[in-house]
C-alpha cells in the first residue's frame, strides 16, 4: 500500500505518518509546503525509514501535484494540508481560501484524473485503497457545523453553519469533496473531528500555548470569560480513527470523530495550571500558583460558544472509540512538552524554519 498524506509535517498529519510508519508496512509520501505550521522535526522518529518520502509541494500547484500522482501512483490520499488557526483566518483570510478551498480543488482534479486513468477493474475495486484502487480521504473539522448552543450534539446530518473564515473555508472544501464524489464518482470519504490536543502541536493553539507560556511565567490569555466549550480528542486517537475510516469507511460517507470530553476553555487552562503546580517546584517570576498568570482578554469576534460531537456512527459502523480520557491525555501531553524542550525551543526561536529554508531541496 502506498499513501500520500498532505500536511504530514503538521500536528495531526505527523501523528498519522508516525503511526503508519511504526505500525504498518505502508509506503508514505508526505506532501507538505512547510508553512510556519509545518515542522519536519515532528517526523524525526520516522524520517530515516525507507518507506517514508518527503515532497515539499504546495497543494495549489497543479503541475507539481500531477507529477506527485504520476511518480508515486498512490492507493490512497489522506488530505490534511490546511491553514488551521482560526485567529489567523480573521487577521488574513486569503491564505485560507487559497489553501483550503483552491488547494483542495487542485487535489481533487488531480486525484480524479489519476483515478480515471487506473485500469478498469471489477465493480468497486477501483474504489478500494488497495493495489487495484484509489481512495481520497478529506480530513475536516466539526467547526463547519457552527455554534451548537447549550445542548445537543453535531451529527453527520447537522446543517453546515460555519462562523469563521477558517471554518467557512473548510466547509467549502467539504462541499467540493462531496460534489466530486456525486458528480464525477471519485471514491471519497470525509471525516469531521473535534479539537485535537497532544504532542507536537504548534504553540499557537490553546493547550501548548498555555503550557509553554506558564513555564516561562508569561500571561495565560483566555478569551472572554473562558466559558466556550470544546470537545477534546487526543491526537493519536484521531490518527487511528482516520486510518480506520480510510480503510473501512463506506465510499461517499462522512464520519464524525469526537472524544466525549466536553470542557470549557477556562477549565482546561485551570487543569493545566494545577498539573504544572504539582510538577514544577520553582515557579517563574515568584508566582506560587500558575493560575495567577490567567489573564482574560477580549473575546474573539464570532467566537462559537460550544462544539460537541455525536460519534455514534463511527462507533457503530467501524467499531472505533477513543482510548484516551482527557485526564490521562492532558497528563501525557504536559509530560511530553516538559520532556521535549529542544522541540519547543526550536519552535519558539524559529530555528525549525530557518534550517529547512537553508536546505533548498525537496528531498
Ligand atoms: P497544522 O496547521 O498543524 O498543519 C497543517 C500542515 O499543512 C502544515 O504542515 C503545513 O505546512 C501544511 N500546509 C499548509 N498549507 C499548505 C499548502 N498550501 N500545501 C501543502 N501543505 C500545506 O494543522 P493540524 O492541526 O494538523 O490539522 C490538520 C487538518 O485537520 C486540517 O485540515 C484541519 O482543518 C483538520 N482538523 C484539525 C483539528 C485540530 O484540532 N487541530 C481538528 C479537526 C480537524
Amino acid at each position: 500500500m502506498k499513501i500520500i498524506v498532505t500536511g504530514g509535517a503538521g500536528f495531526i498529519g505527523s501523528a498519522v505518518i508516525r503511526h503508519l510508519i511504526q505500525h504498518s508496512d505502508w509506503q508514505v509520501i508526505n506532501v507538505d509546503k512547510l508553512t510556519y505550521a509545518g515542522n519536519l522535526d515532528s517526523l524525526s522518529e520516522v524520517s530515516a525509514n525507507p518507506r517514508y518520502t518527503f515532497e515539499q509541494v504546495d497543494i495549489c500547484d497543479a503541475v507539481e501535484i500531477k507529477r506527485v500522482f504520476r511518480e508515486h501512483r498512490p492507493h490512497a490520499m489522506m488530505h490534511l494540508a490546511a491553514e488551521s488557526h482560526v485567529d489567523r483566518s480573521i487577521d488574513g483570510p486569503g491564505e485560507f481560501i487559497q489553501t483550503n478551498v483552491l488547494g483542495t480543488y487542485t487535489l481533487l482534479q488531480a486525484a480524479l484524473a489519476y483515478w480515471q486513468s487506473l485500469p478498469a477493474n471489477e465493480a468497486g475495486k477501483k474504489a478500494q485503497p488497495n493495489k487495484d484502487g484509489f481512495r481520497f480521504h478529506h480530513v475536516s473539522t466539526d467547526e463547519v457545523y457552527g455554534d451548537l448552543g447549550a445542548s445537543g450534539f453535531f451529527t453527520e446530518e447537522s446543517p453546515y453553519d460555519p462562523s469563521s473564515p477558517y471554518s467557512a473555508s473548510k466547509a467549502s472544501s467539504d462541499h467540493l469533496v462531496r460534489s466530486w464524489h456525486r458528480t464525477f464518482g471519485l471514491p471519497t470519504v470525509i471525516t469531521n473531528c473535534s479539537n485535537n490536543y497532544g504532542p507536537y502541536q504548534f504553540p499557537e493553539k490553546l493547550i501548548p500555548l498555555m503550557i509553554l507560556n506558564a513555564l516561562e511565567g508569561l500571561a495565560l490569555p483566555v478569551y472572554g470569560n473562558g466559558s466556550q466549550v470544546r470537545d477534546w480528542l487526543y491526537v493519536d486517537d484521531h490518527a487511528q480513527a482516520l486510518i480506520k475510516v480510510l480503510i473501512e469507511g463506506a465510499i461517499g460517507q462522512t464520519y464524525n470523530i469526537g472524544g466525549h470530553n466536553e470542557k470549557t476553555n477556562i477549565d482546561v487552562v485551570r487543569t493545566i495550571c494545577d498539573i504544572l503546580n504539582g510538577k514544577i517546584e520553582r515557579k517563574p517570576n515568584g508566582i506560587k500558583d500558575f493560575k495567577e498568570l490567567i489573564t482574560y482578554v477580549d473575546d474573539r469576534p464570532g467566537h462559537d460558544v460550544r462544539y460537541a460531537i455525536d460519534a455514534s456512527k463511527i462507533k457503530q459502523s467501524l467499531n472505533w472509540e477513543p482510548q484516551e480520557s482527557f485526564d490521562s491525555g492532558i497528563l501525557k501531553t504536559i509530560d511530553w512538552y516538559l520532556s521535549h524542550s529542544e522541540w519547543c525551543q526550536r519552535v519558539q526561536d524559529g530555528s525549525y524554519q530557518r534550517e529547512r529554508l537553508g536546505q533548498g531541496s525537496c528531498d
